[in-house]
Order: C-alpha cells, then sequence, then structure tokens
C-alpha cells in the first residue's frame, strides 16, 4: 500500500466514521510525510546462525532495542512529522513547538529519542517530555511514526527470512512485540496476528490465547458490539485481549493501521471489562 493509498483509506473511512474523522484526518496528514518517506536502515548480519532453533524457541529474529533504523533521514522526518501534527488548535501545540525548538538542528537528540523509545528507556522518554511539557505519550506517537519507513524497510528486508520458519508464538518472530490486531481471513477463517511494534503479521492458532498460550476450551472467549465483523477475543487465565475483525463477514479489508485506530471504542469496552491490550508486554515475562 502506498502512501496515497493510507492517507487516501483514512479519509475515505472518516466519511463513514464521524467519531474517528479528525483523529483519521490528522493521521492521514502524518502518512501523507511518513509513508513518502524511504528508510535504509542498516540490516544486522549473522541472522541465519541459528535461526530455525532460536524460532523453536520462541526466540525472534530481532530484540526490540535491536531494531536498526535510518539515523541519517530520521531526524528531518521527525521534524517533518511534528509540523504533520502541530495544528493551531492542537491541544499540546505550545509543547510540540518547545520540542520542534530544540529538535530543529539536534539530529543526536532525535536519534537518542528513537533509540530510547525502543529500548523502553523511560528516563529519557521522560526527561524529554519533561523538557517540553509534553505527556511522554506524544513523544511516543512521534517516535512511533518516524520509525514507520524504517520499520516497513526491516520487514521487507527480513521477510525471506521468515519464510518458512516454524513458529506459533503468539508474539512476533521478527522483533518479538506483543498483537494488538487479528484478521480471520476471508477465505478459511484463518487467524493473521499483527505485531504492535513493527507491524508484521502472522498465522497464528485459532483457538489459543496470543499472551499466556492458553487453549482451554473454556477460557477462551469473545465479545461482539453487534457491528458487523468485529468482535474482540479475550482470555480468561490472563485477561488478555486482540481486537478481530472477521473478514468473512466485512467486505472492506482496511490497513492495519486503519483498524488499529476504528476499534480505539472496542479498547475503551475491554478495558471497562477488566482485560488488559499487552498482559505481558517482553520476552523475558514470558519466561517466567
Ligand atoms: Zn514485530
Ligand atoms: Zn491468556
Amino acid at each position: 500500500m502506498t502512501h496515497h493509498d493510507l492517507a487516501a483509506a483514512a479519509r475515505a473511512i472518516g466519511q463513514d466514521q464521524p467519531r474517528y474523522r479528525d483523529m483519521l484526518e490528522a493521521l492521514a496528514r502524518v502518512w501523507g510525510v511518513t509513508e513518502s518517506s524511504s528508510a535504509r536502515p542498516r540490516l544486522p548480519t549473522g541472522l541465519d546462525e541459528h535461526r530455525e532453533l532460536k524460532a523453536r524457541e520462541g526466540l525472534p529474529l530481532l530484540e526490540r532495542a535491536a531494531l536498526p533504523f535510518d539515523d541519517r533521514i530520521s531526524p528531518g522526518l521527525f521534524r517533518e512529522v511534528i509540523r504533520a501534527t502541530l495544528t493551531p488548535d492542537h491541544p499540546q501545540a505550545e509543547g510540540l513547538q518547545k520540542l520542534l525548538d530544540l529538535a530543529v538542528d539536534d539530529d543526536s537528540l532525535i536519534n537518542d529519542l528513537l533509540r530510547a523509545w525502543l529500548a523502553e528507556d523511560a528516563a529519557v522518554m521522560e526527561d524529554l517530555a519533561g523538557r517540553c511539557d509534553l505527556p511522554p505519550a506524544v513523544l511516543t506517537f512521534l517516535a512511533r511514526m518516524t520509525l514507520r519507513p524504517s520499520l516497513a524497510a526491516l520487514r521487507d528486508g527480513l521477510r525471506q527470512k521468515l519464510d518458512g520458519l516454524e513458529w506459533d508464538e503468539g508474539h512476533c518472530p521478527l522483533c518479538g512485540g506483543p498483537c494488538d490486531l487479528a484478521r480471520l481471513t476471508a477465505d478459511d477463517g484463518a487467524r493473521i496476528l499483527h505485531c504492535a511494534l513493527c507491524g508484521h503479521a502472522w498465522e497464528f492458532e485459532r483457538l489459543a490465547c496470543p499472551f499466556c498460550g492458553g487453549r482451554d476450551p473454556g477460557s477462551i472467549s469473545f465479545f461482539t458490539t453487534g457491528e458487523n465483523g468485529y468482535r474482540v477475543d479475550y482470555c480468561e487465565n490472563c485477561h488478555g485481549y486482540v481486537k478481530t475483525v472477521d473478514q468473512r463477514e466485512l467486505q472492506a479489508e482496511w490497513p492495519w493501521e486503519i483498524l488499529e485506530v476504528i476499534t480505539w471504542h472496542l479498547d475503551r469496552l475491554a478495558e471497562r471489562r477488566g482485560l488488559k491490550l499487552r498482559p505481558r508486554p517482553d520476552a523475558e515475562s514470558r519466561m517466567s
């Protein structure tokens, strides 16, 4: 999908979804910037070593903190993403302007921020957020958007290495990230999970929990809101949930990025039921 497609899809579905129209319009502006930028992150070497063995042990190709990104284009892109986000009526307009002033000729500040976000180094994020009077969540958003072209290039560059690998885990085989969305395919209802971090998608068992691996039919359940094709699968055991689109019922195949936005109300409903989006966010806790 090209940048025009993603921004155009956001605007098209915004027409049908008034409650998400403003959000989708804002994202379409940002995607107009990120999707037209191509990144060339340096792919790590030595990934073939023990690749199959690692996959059998549930270890992803790369660790989150080691994900490479294009640090040459990222600073400029980060500034463009801020400018695309910074509308006069933005509730954080002042903080975003402060950040832009700080970042205007400081590429290393930006690359350090991106590295800190990947490494989940909260101290660096909070320090910069504090200096700009911005909620850390705004920095997270900017970092995620800026890294999109690098992560897309990484997915393309590493796809071949994942082909044919035996992988029956609920976390991402590429980066170890948790899943945030799932699709049941139109033809045979196979369950495809989507990685919240790098955007890779992989097939996973229909009746198992991606978070705790539970397979007890009594603990796997789902709820719906009456919207055709949308539901929330969840696990009584670990309280993890996955927003799911059943493409056998829903004809339009929206990109994952759009699905993430137009299913926000499902997150609110899941939260109200005490469910959690990422009950086990990292590999360490999964081992225990
Ligand atoms: Zn991933
Ligand atoms: Zn579970």
